[in-house]
């Protein structure tokens, strides 16, 4: 008797709580069932495996479009295809906007290249241009449309918003049921010491971390908690580097504050030393904020294991080394100032925190679970359906060999850009398979999903963002629309 579409057999099926020995049945895409001796028309044998769930990959810039024209290099196909080869099943990537125009039209550009992907996928609005029409009228047709969260730079020309735009994206997110997710580094801070570096000749690619020390992480999270915390607006501080930034997570959370804090696999594994190889070479290791040090790192992981930092994303970024719409757009030459910023993450987010988490004792495989896949979930407004291992659930899973060594390479990322910071790179533990939605999408690094299957996630309101109901003085601002 065959009740199952598909069976997962004989694998140790891993949760953001629990581990143990079972069968996972799927039906019309969905799991029907966990348990043993189930049987389906099909058997995965996952024997010797962890079955956990499809990677939430919940910052990724992927086909992002430039102001100047042009998109990124990498695309929703490509994209997707690293996204599988390393075990994840759903992304959440940008829709932007650019300052002067509205945010409608992009997302409806948006919308249309990712009907190309074959990754489960939804956007984060960024908002770069907090005018009245933008805040009062178009952000609650956004997230009517299903796109729950606004994403905002507190620096970066052209995209950063001063407090008052900042506090206006705020209280919109209050108003329509949206998270706020924030870029937290100080514009002004960055400009003048940029500038006093280049003045100085200056100009390498290491120069990029002296140009923002952690003092301005820390001062812009403190700044943003602050802001969201006047307007009772949820938040998630994105990319944090380092325990002193954390700290400011830790005392909003000792208040009361829903505040979340995410950060990504390079800020373990990558310190300020790398950007100081020789020549342009240290170019491919520059994002925003920079990596710090080893001490930063091994701090990081106190954090993730306390929960101060709960979600880790990749924060992939779509610039090739030997390109000329890359990381070379401006020369070889080029001031650290003028090279674009980003690493690619997308295939190699969760090879790097399993191997340098749980295969290094640092942390448990729920613990893994939980930072790559429910957590963002949950924060998301995609739980129950993404995230987890449960009936009802999406058949999103990853058949992981946790013995399995690997030195990671660029072809074995299978993405478009032409280099990862990773490569040479030993990891213990690997994904071997990938199911999405029941279908076998990536097995032994070949991916067969078909480009268009994957679907738009329209995020309905959910409670986990919830603003507390404490305002300054019992005073709502945020129904006032200023
Ligand atoms: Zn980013």
């Amino acid at each position: 008797m065959t009740d199952y579409d598909l069976v997962v057999a004989g694998g140790t099926v891993v949760t953001a709580s629990d581990m143990y020995r079972a069968d996972v049945g799927i039906v019309d895409g969905r799991i029907a069932a966990v348990g043993t001796g189930l049987r389906g028309q099909r058997t995965v044998d996952a024997q010797g495996l962890l079955v956990m769930p499809g990677g939430v990959d919940s910052h990724c810039h992927i086909e992002q479009l430039q102001a100047g024209g042009g998109a990124d290099e990498e695309t929703f196909i490509t994209g997707s295809t690293s996204a599988l080869a390393g075990g994840t099943t759903t992304v959440i990537t940008f829709s932007t906007q650019f300052k002067g125009h509205g945010i409608l039209k992009p997302l409806a550009e948006y919308r249309r290249r990712a009907a190309k992907a074959m990754v489960d996928y939804t956007f984060h609005q960024i908002i770069t241009d907090a005018t009245d029409e933008v805040i009062f009228n178009e952000v609650p047709q956004v997230v009517a449309s299903g796109v729950r969260s606004l994403k905002v730079f507190l620096t970066y020309d052209p995209l950063h918003l001063d407090d008052r735009q900042f506090i206006r994206v705020l209280a919109a997110a209050r108003r329509t049921g949206a998270l706020v997710t924030v870029h937290c580094e100080n514009y002004e801070a960055i400009r003048w010491r940029t500038a006093a570096l280049l003045a100085d000749g200056r100009t390498e690619p290491k120069y990029h971390a002296w140009s923002r020390p952690a003092v301005v992480e820390r001062e812009a999270t403190h700044r943003a908690i602050a802001l969201a915390e006047m307007v009772d607006q949820p938040i998630q501080i994105f990319h944090v580097s380092c325990p002193e930034v954390a700290d400011e997570i830790v005392r909003a959370r000792a208040r009361g504050l829903k505040v979340w804090g995410e950060t990504c696999p390079q800020y373990f594994v990558l310190s300020a030393d790398h950007m100081d190889r020789p020549g342009f070479e240290g170019a491919k290791f520059m994002c925003s904020p920079a990596p710090r040090d080893a001490a930063a790192s091994e701090g990081l992981w106190k954090l993730v294991r306390d929960g101060v930092l709960d979600v880790v994303s990749s924060d992939h970024s779509g610039w090739s080394y030997d390109s000329p719409v890359g990381k070379r757009a401006n020369g070889t030459g080029a001031p650290f100032r003028d090279i674009p910023n980003g690493v690619p993450g997308l295939g190699s987010r969760l090879p790097i925190l399993f191997s340098e988490g749980v295969s290094k004792g640092r942390i448990d495989a729920c613990t893994f679970v939980r930072l790559t896949a429910f957590n963002p979930s949950r924060l998301f407004g995609l739980y129950p359906r993404k995230g987890t291992i449960a009936p009802g659930a999406d058949a999103d899973l990853v058949l992981w060999d946790a013995a399995k060594r690997v030195t990671m390479t660029n072809d074995l990322m299978q993405h478009i850009i032409d280099y990862t910071p990773y490569e040479g790179m030993e990891v213990t533990g690997w994904p071997v398979t990938t199911i999405r939605r029941g279908e076998v999408a990536m097995k032994d690094g070949i991916v067969q999903a078909q480009p268009g299957s994957g679907q738009f996630l329209a995020r309905g309101p959910y409670d986990m963002i919830r603003p507390t109901g404490n305002v300054p003085f019992g005073f709502d601002a945020s129904t006032f629309l200023v």
